[in-house]
């Protein structure tokens, strides 16, 4: 049983020290808010969900259970004041259980939102949110239909999320939907149109318990192989369209009745339309610059958020980019690339989650690197990137 002080029935804020933030997830996500926690007083139970857990070591309370699991369930609830996620696919019954018990936020009708991709563009068009063209298909006569009226190139995603790209299938248009549907894997899928966009960006942004609602700068986010490569903020984006993203945002946190941080992406057109792709309700990965670059992290918002403190500052200190750190730039497996030029680039920081073994798509940790301007960071952050990829290049990239 938990040491630490436990208040089972709370209604109103519970501030430190008489606070255990109970965190369903156990990943890097996780990690970080449970770090940003110990730095301000606050204590954390960390749900594994038994998977393996980056957050463990930094965590007051180690819950590595399944989250099917009625003990596991149980003892979350004795130890943690209040609740959240770190990331969405936690099954529903789990946090309507834990959302009897405990305050959660965000609530699970919200989580249930986002963690499905039918759900999450229904909810969008039903509230007049932009975003792309898309037909819901569970056979492969409605996606043939469904290619028909789209009659050009789209993405076939699964409604259930993937990750990072995973579950997606590019199509022409001309294709045979018999065929395609053979080779995707999923009882139920998503039919979008392509997205012709110039940029991507996203937002971050959080309400609350007061309903106040801050949003930080939008970042500029680059891919590689589907996944984050690189976030640069400000990102290079006219101002009203900086301000129409967080008009966007906002119309989403309300529609959302929405408590604690989340993350919005969006695709912006050359006509400069933004459409939303996705909403991450938790911490994402394009506002770890955060950290280092803005008065508040966006770890730290998500616990003032979630106990009931104001929300902080998100003011921008400093123009930066966040390179993620994949476990390609790794030369072997359980070796590290050599961190030497980063230290000696005085205005980057590490962070590293405490992974041992980096499998080539996998997310090992990310750096900082603050400029007098993004290109200037980003120019620093390139010839980084490129210096570890050339001592690993003997390694398969992904
Ligand atoms: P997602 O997993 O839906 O976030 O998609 C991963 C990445 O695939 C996005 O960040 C885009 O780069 C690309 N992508 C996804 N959907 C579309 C689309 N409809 N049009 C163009 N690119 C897309």
């Amino acid at each position: 049983m938990s040491e630490f002080p436990v208040s089972p029935s709370v209604s109103v804020p519970i501030h430190p020290p008489h606070c255990v933030v109970g965190v369903i997830g156990g990943g890097q996500l996780g990690r970080m808010i449970a770090l940003a926690a110990r730095r301000m007083g606050i204590h954390t139970a960390i749900w594994t969900g038994g998977l393996e857990a980056p957050a463990v070591e930094v965590a007051d309370e180690v819950i590595d259970l399944p989250f099917s699991d009625p003990k596991a369930l149980d003892h979350f609830c004795a130890v943690a004041t209040v609740a959240t996620v770190e990331f969405e696919n936690i099954p529903r019954s789990t946090l309507e259980a834990v959302a009897e018990r405990l305050p959660l936020h965000p609530s699970p009708a919200a989580v249930a939102i986002c963690q499905n991709r039918e759900r999450e563009k229904t909810f969008l068009r039903e509230n007049g949110i932009p975003c792309a063209w898309f037909q819901v298909v569970s056979n492969p006569d409605e996606l043939a239909a469904a290619m028909a009226e789209l009659g050009g190139p789209g993405v076939l995603k699964t409604a259930d999320f993937g990750y990072d790209g995973s579950g997606q299938i590019k199509l022409q248009g001309h294709e045979d939907a018999v065929e395609i549907w053979k080779t995707f894997n999923s009882p139920r899928g998503v039919l979008e149109g392509w997205v012709p966009f110039e940029k991507e960006i996203s937002v971050m942004a959080a309400r609350g318990a007061d309903g106040e609602i801050v949003t930080y700068d939008p970042a500029e986010n680059r891919h590689r192989s589907h996944i984050l490569d690189v976030s640069i903020v400000p990102a290079r984006i006219p101002q009203e369209v900086a301000d129409h993203a967080a008009a966007i945002v906002r119309k989403i946190i309300e529609a959302l009745d929405y408590r604690g941080l989340l993350g919005v992406e969006f695709f912006l057109t050359a006509d400069g339309s933004l459409l939303v792709n996705e909403i991450a309700p938790r911490p994402h990965n394009s506002g770890h610059h955060t950290l280092d670059a803005c008065a508040t992290s966006q770890f730290e918002q998500q616990l003032r958020a979630v106990i009931g403190l104001p929300a902080g500052s998100p003011r921008l200190l400093s123009p930066v980019v966040m390179l993620n750190l994949l476990g390609d730039l790794w030369p072997e497996e359980t070796t590290p690339p050599d961190w030497t030029p980063l230290f000696e680039d005085r205005e980057a920081s590490l962070h590293l989650y405490g992974k041992r073994h980096a499998s080539l798509r996998r997310k090992m940790g990310h750096a900082n690197f603050l400029g007098e301007t993004s290109a200037a960071a980003l120019a620093r952050a390139e010839a980084l990137k490129a210096h570890w990829l050339a001592a690993a290049a003997h390694r398969k990239q992904p």
